[in-house]
């Protein structure tokens, strides 16, 4: 199918981005990478009567650590993030995600900020800056705001921000040595769509874990904390984790949703499975912190 003809404005700065937005309200859709909006139009489930091109503005780009602080710039492509040794040394978490992002054409022109943006609930990033406590940094005609990732998403395809507002960057912060980093997902094959993954992050220190975050993909509306488990895991020296319970702390927590091919109860069995594997590497990998 083709999409319902729509203006193009190429931007050349910020300030026209937010014109433009402000001018349209919802007539109006920023374009980072295409790969999700374009199908959603060409399916007509979009219609957006101007698309904004952010790819030429110069304040979406760019990888940089600053002070503890590692800023991933909006318009990254997926490959740009996969490739940055700045983010393969201060998020291993996401470094681990990006190859099970879509496939290496889809990374070529999709966007960090665009899948956020995006808040598809199978979708590999949103799970990571939630374990990271990342922190998003948005614009609108107000100004600049900052709001943590917790509150950015708040349903299906549904994100914090105002029609007239762009994601310009995420900050992430950097990795610690006492950090221990987990990325599992269940997926039909390699580039598709998880039917169940987890992102998760432990603090590990003298032994026990200090702190952790457990956050589950394509099982609920969106990326979601087991916060039990959780809190479960808190205070627990490395030898002593029970596994057993954390999975059932998971199963009395969360009942992830049936999608067109996956039972709820088989979704729930990945996602112990995908704790075991994350419990095993907490405690395998953080004797050594
Ligand atoms: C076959 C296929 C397989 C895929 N598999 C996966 C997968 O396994 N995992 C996964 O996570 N993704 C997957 N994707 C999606 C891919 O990662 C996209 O890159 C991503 O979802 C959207 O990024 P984009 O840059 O293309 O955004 P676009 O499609 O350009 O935009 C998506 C939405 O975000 C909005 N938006 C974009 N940037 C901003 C911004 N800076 N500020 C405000 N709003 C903004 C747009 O207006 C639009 O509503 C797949 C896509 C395809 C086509």
């Amino acid at each position: 199918m083709k999409p319902t003809p729509f203006e193009y404005v190429r931007a050349g700065s910020l300030g026209e981005v937010l014109s433009v937005l402000e001018e349209r309200g919802d007539e109006a859709k920023v374009l980072a990478g295409g790969q999700s909006l374009i199908p959603t139009m060409n399916m007509r489930f979009a219609a957006p009567e101007v698309l904004i091109d952010i790819s030429n503005v110069a304040e979406f780009r760019g990888i940089e650590v600053r002070d503890d602080v590692l800023r991933i710039g909006a318009m990254c492509r997926h490959v740009e993030v996969l490739n940055a040794p700045e983010v393969a040394k201060h998020a291993p978490l996401i470094a681990m995600a990006m190859p099970s992002i879509a496939h290496a054409t889809i990374r070529n022109r999709g966007t960090f900020g665009g899948s956020l943006c995006h808040a598809d609930p199978a979708a590999e990033l949103p799970a990571c800056v939630l374990a990271l406590d990342a922190r998003f940094n948005i614009h609108g005609k107000t100004g600049p705001r900052s709001v943590c990732a917790q509150d950015f998403f708040l349903g299906t395809y549904m994100t914090c921000l105002a029609d007239d507002e762009v994601l310009i960057s995420v900050d992430v912060p950097t990795a610690n040595p006492e950090n221990v980093f987990f990325f599992d997902e269940v997926a039909r094959r390699k580039g598709d769509y998880a039917i169940a993954g987890l992102a998760s992050q432990a603090t590990v220190r003298d032994g026990i874990i200090a702190d952790a975050r457990l956050v589950f993909f394509a099982v609920s509306e969106v990326a979601i904390r087991a916060d039990r488990a959780e809190l479960a895991l808190q205070g627990v020296p490395l030898e002593n984790i029970d596994a057993e319970a954390i999975c059932g702390a998971i199963a009395d927590t969360i009942t992830p949703f049936d999608d067109l091919t996956t039972s709820s109860a088989a979704k729930l069995t990945m996602m112990q499975v995908l704790t075991r594997r994350a419990l095993e590497t907490f405690a395998s990998q953080g004797v050594a912190v």
